[in-house]
């Protein structure tokens, strides 16, 4: 099966080196090694008529870090290191002469859809950990600052009588894709843009399983109940933290009763009026990087 926008499989996460310090140390001062900056959850980017990462070599590291901020190892690619770096602190980088000269910094929810399917992996993850670091400066537990440990990937107290660790969290969504023979459900929620429609969604919560959460979101959502919940595939979302499980579950009844606070509105659509989708409909689909867009064009390719 292919993988959707934004997951990685050629990368090499090399989780059993982040405590070699030795061979951080070397690959953060080799000149093959690159730099992939974040301002304020903006990937710095190239644009043209695609849009490609703006890789800096590491020597670079020194002059854009603040005080207190870790580069980060995201990984290798055919043994070529990259690093992630947090220059939010920097008050306008497009006034900076070696991030200006490099690119422009860019939100990956707009370009995203441009960007190529590894590279967009990559600036994904570099924005997701990096906001994640963001948000975990102090202890939940004790509320006293933590220092970034593991090349990143772990914050640890700094009092030592707490000495809690803390690891990137991931926020677990499932997305559905609700059937009743020749038709599913398109919803509409208040943040969608335009004239965008979408299959429904909604954030997994503690002690349920992700078949729990997906028949409680379709009937808070649109009070149908569903069988035959189905795992299909899954997706990084890093805006700002989410996994999206994909799934396709089926309608035991049709009757939409929405919840004004989740949704807009939501309605039957056939396979028929989906395939008859252009960019004048009244219906758009989801933007094409997403899990949402390949659910509903698996379902109507089988019809
Ligand atoms: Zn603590």
């Amino acid at each position: 099966m292919s993988r959707n926008f934004y997951s990685s499989n050629y990368l090499d996460r090399v989780s059993h080196l982040r405590n070699d310090m030795e061979w951080l140390s070397r690959k953060m001062t080799d000149a093959t090694s690159r730099l992939l900056p974040v301002w304020q959850q903006h990937n710095l980017v190239v644009s043209g008529e695609t849009v490609s990462a703006a890789a800096l070599e590491t020597r670079h590291i020194d002059d854009l870090r603040s005080e207190g901020v870790e580069p980060i190892l995201l990984g290798l690619i055919d043994g070529r290191a990259y690093f992630t770096l947090d220059v939010s602190h920097i008050p306008d980088p497009h006034e900076h002469d070696v991030l200006a000269a490099a690119g422009l910094f860019e939100d990956l929810r707009k370009v995203g859809p441009y960007v190529g399917r590894e590279e967009g992996n990559l600036l994904a993850y570099a924005r997701g950990i990096n906001y994640w670091h963001q948000r975990h400066r102090f202890c939940g537990v004790c509320s006293a600052p933590t220092r970034s440990e593991a090349a990143g990937h772990q914050r640890r107290c700094t009092d030592e009588a707490c000495n809690a660790s803390h690891f990137p969290r991931t926020d677990v969504a499932c997305i559905m894709l609700v059937y009743d023979e020749e038709r599913i459900i398109m919803g509409k929620a208040p943040r969608f843009q335009g004239r965008m429609q979408s299959v429904l969604a909604g954030f997994l919560e503690p002690g349920e399983t992700l078949e729990d959460c997906v028949a409680r979101e379709v009937f808070e959502e649109v009070g149908v109940q569903v069988t035959d919940v189905e795992y299909q595939h899954s997706q990084p979302w890093p805006f700002p933290a989410s996994l999206m499980v994909g799934f396709r579950a089926r309608a035991l009844d049709t009757e939409i009763t929405i919840d004004e606070k989740e949704l807009l509105s939501a309605e039957w659509l056939s396979r028929a009026e989906l395939k008859a989708i252009t960019p004048e409909s009244e219906v758009q689909l989801p933007r094409p990087d997403s899990i949402a867009r390949r659910l509903i064009e698996e379902w109507l390719a089988e019809g």
